[in-house]
Order: structure tokens, then sequence, then C-alpha cells
């Protein structure tokens, strides 16, 4: 079967594909809509047709073709990701608040071929696409059930029989390349085949028994970081973690949609929203709203707002919502380490013990505290069933007795490898075929996993972002002022750190440097001109300006010469 007939199994009995698939801005989209907007995307996309009048600008795609899908969370991205499973595509999806150059680097990177977008977006993406080779094109709107068009969405179509044929689950095609976070380097374009990623929904909706008759309100971003940067920004100052994206698409729309559950978008993040929502579903006099949440999934420093949201509201609106929440069946987080007291406070608040889980954009989630049974604190829980973890000492001579170790795993949701660089991807295997996490972690004494860290340095932490100060360097390096740069986190009381760019003016800035006096760069000056290169987050916040850099004599050693040499100038 494929994703979306087994959702009629999962249903129970039922099978019309009426059930609600997705909601968003006040609509509902039922499965038979989305399906028929996923095939007409396919249609478009391999035969170029034009609909009702309206001029899409498709031309023909061919078999594994790239197709890039920059949409806000909503039917239309996940019928953009459909409809381009549907004729052989490979869906990329693209975040919409990268700047150009970013979203430029993935598209040039992963070859996309055509755009696929939306209205609000397509001024945005023309632009983009005239300086690359891409063409764009606009999603259908996907008919909701109140929209004279409805009928229309329901004509019939046999849904199931579309989808076994067309996209077959034990197929090793790429069907998806996403990138992950960035955080130790450039971001990888990871290659998904429908394979690993039915393998993965099915474990997600078994392991955490999403049925049919769950809901999800998801405000998850359903790509690369900056997504959730662009909307959390105002209400977060930037101090979130950010690696969200197979977290959203994965864990809270293709396993959900795969068990045949409704996923509802939240049109714009809000803590207040939230909370408001959960009232609406379950107000503490009346009766529930048909329109229910059961499953919510969010990283930890949402859940630390949803807190912090909560102190603040007035005696009667506090037990509203703390009633409210406690309907809800399961509460889940993960991207980053849940802090102690959050779960604490949360578990206090609400009453729900998080279910903390563990995953990467390589294998999506691998180790997960459990549905039922002890979930325990500070740890991500223990390996899924078709899941084997080793923990590999440092220097592989295996003589480490302390049980700590880099995270290896096997598991039938591994991806098939980097897109264009087979040389990091061997790197990344064990030699008897374990993906290398680049995590350090332990497990206790009753199974269950702790994540301690990244193995890899040149990681900054800075409010709650990881950042790599190797790729900041990279940018700052084109600087036709820069002759030399260490970028490097300071310790900072409020964001733990702040990101610090010693930079080595180049000998002619140098000279005139002397001449004016007046530094050769200025801090103003390098964040304007890095302001459509970096993400606002990544840009230095101090300058530093040296004659030259430390080295040893391997040019190596550098950071922490740098930082030594600081340390010993401010002292
Ligand atoms: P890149 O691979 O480009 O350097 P990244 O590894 O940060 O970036 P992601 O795939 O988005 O990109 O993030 C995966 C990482 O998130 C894991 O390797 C792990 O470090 C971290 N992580 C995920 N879940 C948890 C958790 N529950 N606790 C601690 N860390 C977690
Ligand atoms: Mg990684």
């Amino acid at each position: 079967g494929s994703y979306m007939e087994e959702s009629r199994v999962a249903n129970q009995g039922s099978d019309t594909h009426d059930n609600i698939a997705i909601r968003s801005d006040h609509k509902s989209y039922s499965y038979n809509q989305l399906i028929s907007s996923a095939s007409r995307i396919s249609r478009l996309l391999s035969t170029g047709e034009f609909i009702a009048g309206k001029i899409y600008n498709i031309k023909y795609t061919h078999q594994g073709a790239r197709i890039g899908i920059v949409a806000k969370p909503s039917a239309e991205f996940v019928a953009g990701i459909l409809g381009t499973w549907l004729c052989g595509g490979v869906a990329v999806p693209l975040a919409l608040g990268y700047p150009e150059a970013e979203l430029l680097h993935v598209i040039n990177d992963s070859d996309v071929s055509m755009i696929l977008s939306t209205e609000d977006h397509m001024q945005l993406m023309e632009n983009v696409a005239a300086k690359c080779a891409a063409q764009t094109s606009l999603i259908p709107p996907v008919p909701s059930s109140s929209s004279p068009e409805s009928a229309a969405g329901s004509l019939g179509i046999d849904a199931d029989a579309i989808f076994h044929r067309n996209i077959k689950q034990t197929s090793e095609d790429p069907a998806l390349v996403i990138y992950t976070s960035g955080t130790t380097g450039k971001p990888k374009g990871v290659v998904h085949t429908h394979k690993s990623i039915s393998a993965q929904v099915q474990t997600l909706a078994e392991a955490w028994g999403y049925t049919s008759a769950d809901q999800f309100l998801n405000c998850l971003p359903l790509h690369h970081i900056l997504q959730l940067f662009c909307w959390f920004e105002t209400c977060f100052n930037g101090s979130l973690t950010y690696k969200i994206h197979v977290h959203g698409l994965f864990n809270a729309v293709l396993a959900p949609l795969y068990a045949g559950s409704t996923v509802e978008f939240m049109p714009k993040f809000s803590v207040r929203g939230i909370w408001q929502r959960w009232r609406e579903a379950y107000p503490i006099s009346g009766s529930n709203a048909d329109d229910g949440i059961t499953v919510f999934t969010g990283v930890p420093t949402m859940y630390a707002r949803l807190i912090q949201a909560h102190d603040a509201m007035d005696r009667e609106l506090k037990v509203a919502s703390a009633y409210a929440a406690k309907q809800l069946r399961l509460m889940m987080c993960g991207s980053s380490a849940l802090p102690l007291p959050v779960m604490q406070k949360w578990e206090t608040i609400t009453g729900h013990r998080l279910l903390e889980r563990y995953g990467m954009t390589e294998f999506v989630m691998a180790i997960s505290n459990p549905l039922r049974g002890e979930r325990k604190a500070g740890t991500v829980g223990k390996p899924f069933p078709a899941v084997e973890v080793k923990i590999v000492a440092e220097d592989e001579s295996g003589s480490d007795t302390t049980g700590v170790g880099e995270l290896c795993v096997k598991s039938p949701s591994l991806f098939k490898e980097y897109w264009k660089l087979p040389e990091v991807t061997k790197q990344s295997f064990t030699s008897d075929g374990y993906f290398r996490t680049g995590d350090a972690g332990t497990v206790d004494e009753d199974g269950y996993y702790i994540i301690l860290g990244r193995t890899s340095a040149d990681i900054m932490k800075v409010g709650g972002y990881k950042l790599s100060a190797l790729e900041i360097e990279s940018v700052l390096l084109q600087h036709p002022a820069v002759e030399e740069c260490c970028v490097l986190g300071l310790p900072d009381k409020d964001y733990g750190e702040v990101v610090c760019a010693i930079i080595v003016p180049e000998v002619e800035t140098k000279r005139k440097q002397k001449e004016e006096l007046k530094p050769a760069i200025s801090l103003e000056e390098l964040s304007f001109w890095a302001k459509d290169k970096l993400a606002p987050y990544k840009i230095p916040s101090r300058l530093i300006l040296w004659d030259s850099l430390p080295r040893n004599a391997m040019g190596k050693g550098r950071e922490e010469m740098s930082r030594e040499r600081l340390r010993y100038l401010e002292a």
C-alpha cells in the first residue's frame, strides 16, 4: 500500500476518504481533496496541462527531477510533496525565510528544476528563479470542504489506486532531499527514499499510537531551520533551538497522515495562541469541540515559553488552560535536550510527562521514551524495535570502559546518501554499516540512552542555537577587507555565548586604517554587508581586529590559540 492507502486501514473500517486530513486557516481539507489535488499536481508536472483556464507555468519534468516546494505549512505544501511523489519526482522542501543566498545555495546544490509555490510567495520565487536554472509554478489551491470546488475534489477518484500504482513503498528511488541544520558545517542534503520514509512513518505511528482519531496541532516548520527562525524571531528573541525540520515533517505531518489523523497547522506561532487553541478544544465548562486536539509535539524552548505564558495568566485562565492541556492524549518533545526544570514544571502544570525522543535528519527518529511505561527524565529512551544502536569509543580500540562514546545507528529509516557527497557518505558509516551520528552518548542500566553532546568541535551555542564557526568564517572571508578571520563563541550571561569575529584586515585596508586613523572595518559595516548572506543570528555581534592570527606550524589549533590570546589580552 501507500501512505494514504494505509490511512484507510487505520481508519478502522471506514472506507471513505472524507476524513479531514488537514486544517489550516480555518478551512478543512479531506483526504479525498488532498489526494485529488496531489494527482492534479502530478499530472501538471508530468504533462504540463493547463487547468480551469489558469496558466500554471509547468513544463514537463522527468522521473527523479528535484521539485522545490516553497509554501507555508498548508494543504498546498502537503499536496506539493505528494504530487511530486506521484509523478516520480524528488521533493525538496525549501524554507521561506532563507536569505536569498542560502536559498540559491540549496536550489543549486540539489539541482532543483522546478519550484512549486503558492500565490503569496510567487513574486519572491520568480526573483530567485531568475538567478538560477529553475522554473517556477503555482501550486493550484487545494479545494477546501466549504469551497464550491470541493465537489470536484471528490470526483470518485480512486485515491488508493492512484497511490498504490505510483508510489512504491519498497522503492529505493530518492523521494526527498532534506537539508541538515548546518550545525557542524554547511547543511548537507540528506536523501531519503520511499522505503526509508515509509519505514519511518510506520514506526512512529505504531510507537506513539497514532490513529484516525488523532488531531495534531502543528506549529513546527516543515523544512530547514530558518523558517522557524523567522516565525519565532519576534516572540522568542531568537533564543530558540532550531533543529526542527524532520521533527515537523515526519512526526507531525507524514506519520499522522499515514495513520489517518488530522493535522492542523497554526497560521502563526504564538504561545498564547496555542493555549487558546487548547482551551477552545476543551472548554472547562461546556462540551469538547469536534475539532479537538489530541497530540502536540514541540522543541524544549516551546515548552519553556508555554510555561512562561502560563505563569503570566490570571488565576481563572491558568486553571482553564491547565485543564485543557490535560485533556490531550500525548505531548512530545525533542530536537535538542529537554532541560529537567522544564520537564518538571510542565508536568506540574499539565500533568503530562513529556515524551522525549532522539532523532536527526539522516534517520529521522530512532530512540524514544515509551508511550506506555516509564519516561525517564534526562534520557531519550530506548531504540525503536527495528533499530540497532551501538556506542563506539572515541579511539575505536574498544578499550573504553566508561561506556561513553559515539552513538552509531542502524535503522530501516536510514537515509540513502548525502546528496552529491559520496565521500562524506562513506565516512559517515562504520565498517559494519552503522551510521555515525556525531553525538556522544551512553546507556543506563535499564537500557535508556543519554545524549551527552556532539563529538565534533567548533560549535557555538548562542541562545539555544548551535552554530558552526566554520560556516560563518567562510562567509566573512568573502568580504573584500577581510584577509583572515576566526569566529568563536564568547561567554555571555544572556545568550550563553555570542558570536565574535576576529578579523585580520587585508593589507591595503590595513594601510588606510593607519593613515585615516579609523578601523579597517566596523561591526556595523560588517553586519550590513552580511545581512543577505547569513541568517541574522549568525551575524557576529562582536568584532575584534588583529594584525595576524596565531597558528601552529601545521596551521592548526587556530581557534584555541585565538581564544587563549583573547583571554590574555582581555584579562
Ligand atoms: P548538521 O548535521 O548539518 O551539522 P544538525 O546535526 O544539527 O546539523 P539535525 O539533523 O537537524 O542537524 O539535528 C540532529 C541533532 O539534533 C542530533 O545529532 C542531536 O545532536 C540533536 N538532538 C536531537 N534530538 C535530541 C535530544 N532529544 N536531545 C539532545 N540532542 C538532540
Ligand atoms: Mg547532523
